[in-house]
């Protein structure tokens, strides 16, 4: 990229790579991997809702999709914890068993590390002393990230896959192509609309949906408007947020692309302080006022999906849970209590924590298609002969709040050693 850009250099350097700098470019498709400029270019303003959301108090966002080749992993922050073991005691017995073999093999792909590999200095050390120290019931780890590939760089879906379409012929990538329904002939998918025409799907083809949580929800309820087992919950996590010298360094080697410190905080920060940008994440409880739902808008506009999420009292009492953790996190890491935080509405530190630092802002949708309710134990949508899903809308209710990516990615792997061996 060019060393000083502006937005006519930006596009002209990103469509019109020279031969030499393909497989550079290739490797470089994670928005921190790129100049910082593509951050401002990327962030927020390609985030797109395609369905009708229905605000409720403590709860105003569902956060969008990518609608590009990579999704969300063009932007993901790429921690990548593995679920606890507590949480997955009531899963079927054949899907954690299919997690834990296939764990290894998706955090290899994903190159995960540990944060102490990535970085070096002194001051993770001391941190993680603290904690273990001053925390004596919760486990502390080095945060495990999807960052072992060259230089740290965060992994992104789309070198592999363009990889896999340059060694493997029958491979193809359609892009510029919206799916919008399968064509089914009772319950056996016989072809798919897309925005590109009909693809036929042949008798012994097998179809997988992975095309994130509420998007293949509203696939399936398009496509099968007689499904009752469809889209009843939604379970997401919930956010709660708290309050350079070389700009590039510090953009790509922030851990999270959303949750890293601003300019101004970065410049009136005071010698000896540390910036840490704390984030909880919690989940929500089942709900049966939560739910996606098929209404009469227009399906080929994505306009008739519509969304609530209902918090009830157990997920505020998380919120307000969340928040006193952090609050002993960060006592845990300043055990003389030398610590200011940032009051976003004067934009200052001070030495009190904000009013109010909740975020209505919903995270990681999940468990729109959960395994047994929709979908039988081989990943097998029911009621269908050839549909198969994988992603976050499989996950079993009230599984966990960690990260999911890494879970999915090793059931993804399990679905396709299965397929492959039948
Ligand atoms: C800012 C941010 C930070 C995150 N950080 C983390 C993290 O640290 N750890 C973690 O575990 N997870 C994180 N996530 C979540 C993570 O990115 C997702 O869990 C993961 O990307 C889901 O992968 P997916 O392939 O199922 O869906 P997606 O990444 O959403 O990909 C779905 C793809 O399908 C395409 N698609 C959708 N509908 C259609 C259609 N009708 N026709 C054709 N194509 C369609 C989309 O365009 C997209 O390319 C983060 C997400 C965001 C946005």
């Amino acid at each position: 990229m060019s060393a000083d850009p502006n937005a006519s250099k930006v596009l002209e350097d990103a469509f019109f790579v020279r031969e030499e700098e393909w497989e550079q470019a290739r490797s470089e498709d994670h928005v921190q991997n790129l100049h910082p400029i593509f951050k401002s270019i990327l962030r927020g303003t390609c985030e797109t809702f395609p369905w009708q959301f229905q605000q409720s108090p403590g709860v105003e966002l569902l956060r969008g999709i990518l609608p590009f080749f990579g999704g969300k992993s063009l932007v993901w922050s790429g921690w990548c914890p593995k679920p606890c073991l507590e949480s997955t005691t009531s899963w079927p017995l054949s899907f954690t068993q299919g997690l834990r073999e296939f764990l290894e093999a998706a955090e290899d792909l994903l190159q995960v590390v540990s944060s102490s590999e990535v970085y070096k200095g002194e001051l993770q050390a001391v941190l993680k002393n603290l904690l273990d120290d001053n925390i004596h019931d919760k486990k502390v780890m080095f945060a495990p990230l999807a960052m072992g590939g060259a230089l740290c760089k965060k992994f992104c879906t789309a070198a592999p896959l363009l990889s896999l379409a340059k060694s493997h012929k029958n491979f193809k990538i359609a892009t510029n192509c919206l799916v919008y329904e399968i064509v089914n002939n009772n319950g056996t998918a016989t072809a798919l609309k897309t925005s590109r025409g009909e693809v036929k799907l042949y008798d012994t083809n097998k179809l997988v949906l992975c095309m994130g949580a509420i998007p293949s929800t509203a696939l399936v309820l398009n496509s099968f408007p007689t499904f009752h087992h469809i889209g009843k919950t939604v379970v997401t996590g919930m956010d709660n947020p708290d309050p350079g010298k070389n700009k590039a360094t510090a953009t790509r080697l922030a851990p999270d692309l959303v949750a890293n410190p601003t300019e101004e905080q970065m410049q009136s920060s005071k010698e000896g302080f540390v910036i840490l940008v704390c984030i909880g994440i919690g989940e929500f409880g089942e709900n049966t006022e939560s739910g996606v739902e098929r209404t009469n808008g227009d399906h080929l506009n994505c306009d008739n999906i519509k969304i609530h999420v209902k918090e009830s009292k157990a997920d505020q009492a998380v919120k307000t849970r969340m928040e006193d953790a952090m609050q002993d996190v960060l006592r845990a890491l300043s055990p003389q209590g030398r610590i200011d935080f940032w009051d976003s509405s004067c934009n200052k530190w001070k030495k009190t924590l904000p009013g109010d630092v909740r975020s209505s802002i919903i995270i990681n949708e999940s468990s729109t298609m959960p395994i047994e309710q929709s979908v039988d134990i081989n990943y097998q949508l029911k009621g269908t002969n050839n549909v198969f899903l994988t992603g976050n809308a499989i996950l079993p209710i009230q599984c966990g709040s960690w990260n999911p990516t890494l879970t999915i990615v090793a059931l993804a792997r399990h679905l396709g050693a299965q397929l492959a061996n039948n």
